[in-house]
């Protein structure tokens, strides 16, 4: 194969106008489909008295209910699915952290679709058939390593299926097959980077690694900038859930937001509390109908991701509409007295201090009834003590001013902080236990 601007052309730079029509055509394809094979929406859209039929435009689609992930639960295991189970070429399961997974299937052509989502990514990042991909997202029934093994292999590039952990090994198969390109949780590059360092050896000339796409653990900005500033590589954003397929919409290299491929989901913003649609630039909720699959078709699946929607069209060409990088999760907002905060809020301003490291925890704690936060993070070197307490000053000034927060700090040195090889553990809350 050779280098390729887009994967689909006609899809990717399709006029909106357009887009609207096909989407609206599977729309209806869809309401079709599960008329016929879903007992779970059938049931559902009997509840609420509304007709597969009457659904045929995206104005329509508003009408219908949202799709939780209380109702995987409900359905465990496969309560949701529209095909029989011999139809079925794999399974995944969420890392659902209380009670059951969430265990998705799909049919060949689920996988088909899910792998053009990754390799459209892939394509707009300029990566290609010559690059060497190391994948250390994690493979089995976690989505990241297999959905992006498969995205990859559909482009023609070369995949270095390593899956996460085995630090040193890693850094070895990086040298010697010259890897360009790595994809992983950005907490796990940060450590594959200090560990890289640790060696004496340096990524920028004594590897071939250009690009890292990385997602699985909301990050910031920020975050963004240190990467790109330490190691001098690109590092892009990917977005996806399991209940989705997986990872599946990524930035491209303008690194403007995240493409999603409209021909196969509808995205919508929602106000969390109240379910109201909300326009286009205005952050919410992330809502998905899922246009193309047929294993476990969703509608109006709500995320718990809160992003926006940009509208306008790319740089690249790409007309399908964008998602901001994802602000934080709905399940881990922290309501600490009072005030709503998003862990990658306290990131951002952490990260802003040039003498902080990458490495942070938010420890959550209830005395008397009162919640704190104490933040811990490494400092980037050894300071004197005059420095440390004005560190620390800085640290519980800013918060205060941008979040109206006030936090305990502790600052420790390099290394205290347990590392990870997948999604690092940034908060814990003990007034969970
Ligand atoms: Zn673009």
């Amino acid at each position: 194969m050779d280098d390729l601007e887009y994967l689909n052309p006609t899809i990717e730079r399709m006029a909106k106008s357009e887009l609207i029509k096909l989407q609206e055509e599977r729309l209806r394809k869809l309401m079709t489909y599960l008329r016929d094979h879903s007992n779970f929406y059938k049931k559902l859209l009997k509840n609420e008295k509304i007709d597969f039929n009457d659904i045929k435009t995206l104005h329509d689609l508003k009408r219908l209910p949202f799709t939780s992930k209380q109702d995987f639960r409900d359905n465990y295991p496969t309560g949701m699915f529209c095909v029989p189970l011999d139809k079925l070429v794999r399974y995944h399961a969420s890392s659902g952290t209380t009670g059951r997974p969430k265990i998705v299937g799909y049919t060949k052509n689920d996988i088909h679709e899910w792998s053009k989502s990754l390799a459209r990514g892939l394509i707009s990042l300029g990566i290609g058939k010559d690059d060497v991909i190391q994948n250390s997202y994690g493979y089995g029934l976690f989505t990241g390593g297999l959905g992006f093994h498969y995205g990859a292999e559909m482009i023609d590039a070369t995949i270095i299926p390593t899956g996460a952990g085995g630090t040193e090994r890693q850094i070895t198969l990086m040298q010697d097959l010259e890897s360009t390109v790595m994809t992983c949780t950005p907490s796990y590059f940060l450590h594959i980077a200090e560990i890289v360092e640790s060696l004496g050896i340096n990524l920028r000339k004594d590897t071939k690694l250009r690009a890292g796409v990385f997602g699985a653990e909301p990050w910031s900005e920020d975050m963004r900038q240190r990467i790109e500033d330490s190691t001098g590589i690109k590092a892009y954003d990917v977005y996806g859930t399991s209940e989705l397929s997986g990872p599946l919409f990524t930035e491209c290299i303008h690194q403007n937001g995240l493409h999603v491929w409209a021909d196969q989901y509808i995205v919508e913003i929602i106000n969390p509390t109240t379910g109201e649609v909300l326009d286009d630039g205005e952050r919410g909720e992330l809502v998905v109908t899922t246009l193309l699959k047929e294993a476990l078709p969703l509608i109006r699946y709500r995320t718990g991701d809160i992003t926006n929607i940009i509208s306008e069209k790319c740089e690249c060409g790409r007309t399908s509409p964008r998602i901001m990088r994802i602000h934080g999760r709905t399940d881990d907002m922290l309501i600490i007295r009072g005030i709503n905060v998003f862990p990658s809020q306290v990131e951002s301003v952490l990260l802003k201090i040039p003498e902080l490291s990458e490495n942070y925890q938010l420890i959550i704690t209830r005395k008397h009834e009162l919640d704190r936060m104490a933040i811990k993070i490494e400092v980037s070197k050894i300071y004197k003590k005059s420095e440390f307490l004005s560190i620390k000053k800085k640290i519980i000034n800013d918060l205060r001013n941008v979040l109206n927060l006030s936090v305990d700090v502790e600052l420790v040195e390099a290394g205290v902080i347990p590392r990870s090889m997948g999604k690092a553990t940034r908060v814990i809350d003990k007034r969970k236990i």
